[in-house]
Formats: structure tokens, sequence, C-alpha cells
């Protein structure tokens, strides 16, 4: 799908993507970025899963943490919080280590499960560009929530897949044109990290009859 490392999209824009479409482009194709609370609280929360030793041992798992990953086919880069390699006879061969290893990235989240599919994608993008890389096929993966503090299980799906490859499609194709998409209030604006910069509140007043009726309130 890309040529150049410029025409590399970051991954991790996959949840913003799934989240609200401009969203993504504000932060990814305008470059915004505003912090609230969540996106601190997620960012020390990757932090603990990044600062540990970046390979430990255990048993026969090996545990990668922070681990970089790239897809030319998908034309995305980004990095893995971490990735179990699990002892297996279908895996692959790892170098400095002996045997055969099946990949089984794990996502850190903040917070509880979300009944959007947000989460999913990012994991699922993941293991495609582990997959890519390592020449390997990986079935499962897992997102762990800091609410409850336990990990679920997320099976890769033909449609899954699709999905992701999906998103990325429509994502390349607004970024290759600059285009961030209109504001469309919804229920999840009031969680946004971007809703100062967005302003969803303004656009739902701008009608003339909403115009109208403020200016009369103002009246004296
Ligand atoms: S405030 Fe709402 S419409 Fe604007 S970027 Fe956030 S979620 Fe999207």
């Amino acid at each position: 799908m890309t040529d150049t490392e410029e025409d590399l999209l970051q991954l991790s824009g996959l949840q913003h993507f799934a989240f609200c479409r401009r969203q993504w482009a504000l932060i990814h194709v305008e470059h915004q970025w505003q912090e609230n609370l969540r996106t601190v609280e997620g960012a020390l929360f990757h932090q603990r899963a990044h600062d540990e030793a970046q390979r430990e041992r255990r048993g026969d798992t090996l545990i990668l943490r922070g681990l970089p990953v790239i897809s030319h086919r998908l034309g995305i880069t980004g990095q893995c919080d971490v990735v179990e390699f699990h002892g297996a006879p279908d895996g692959v061969p790892l170098r400095g280590e002996d045997g055969l290893w099946l990949p089984y990235p794990i996502e850190y989240k903040r917070g509880a499960p979300k009944a959007h599919d947000a989460d999913r994608l990012q994991l699922c993008a993941q293991a495609m560009c582990l997959e890519e890389m390592l020449c390997c096929v990986i079935p499962e993966g897992a997102l762990y929530y800091g609410d409850p503090r336990r990990r679920t299980p997320v099976l890769f799906t033909g449609g899954l897949r699709q999905a992701v490859s999906a998103a990325l499609e429509e994502m390349h194709q607004l970024y290759r044109r600059g285009h961030t998409p209109k504001v469309r209030p919804a229920k999840s604006c009031s969680a946004c990290s971007l809703k100062e910069l967005c302003l969803p509140i303004l656009r739902r007043r701008s009608t003339v009859a909403d115009y109208l009726a403020r200016a009369m309130e103002d009246t004296p």
C-alpha cells in the first residue's frame, strides 16, 4: 500500500478513527492534540507496560515489551505494549532463541472494556503487522483492561481483519486528501479529549432559529 516512510500512518490512530473520524483527522492530519484526564491516565497506564525490562523469560514464554512493528501492506507503523512468544511447533524461529515461537500480542487499556471495536481493531492491526514481519499466522491476542485487571482474549477473525483493512484504506484516502470530516455531535463527544478544539456545541447551536432564540434571551 505504501512506498515511503512518510506514507505510513500511526497504528494507534485506528482507535481514534474508530471512536470518531474527525478526532483522528484532528490529531493525525492536522496534528492538533489536547490532553485531558483520560489521555494522561492512559499514557501513565501504558508507561507502566513499557517501563519494565524489554525482554523477559517466564518458563517457556518469552515476553517482549515496547516492540516496534510495521506493515508496508497496510501502510502503518507502531508499537506493541507486550508480545508474548509461546513455544509452539507451528511457530517461527527467533534470533538468539532455540525452538519455534508463536507471537501473542497483548494491549493494555485503562478502564473497562468498551462497547465499540476500537481496541480490538488496534490489537488486530498489531497482529497483522507481526504476521507480515515474521511470516506467520497469529490466531489470537488479548486486551488487558485496568478495570477489572484481567485479560480479555480476542480472536483475529476474517471479519475483524477486513474491518482493519477497510478502516486503514479510508484513513489513507483522508490523509492523502488532507481532509478532516465535519463535526457530527454524538454522546461520545463528552468524553472526547478534543472537544474544546472541535467545538461540537457551537455547531449544535448554529441554526438561525437558535441564533434568534439566543438573541431574544439576551435582549434586556
Ligand atoms: S468532540 Fe465529538 S465530533 Fe469532535 S472530535 Fe470529539 S468525538 Fe469527534
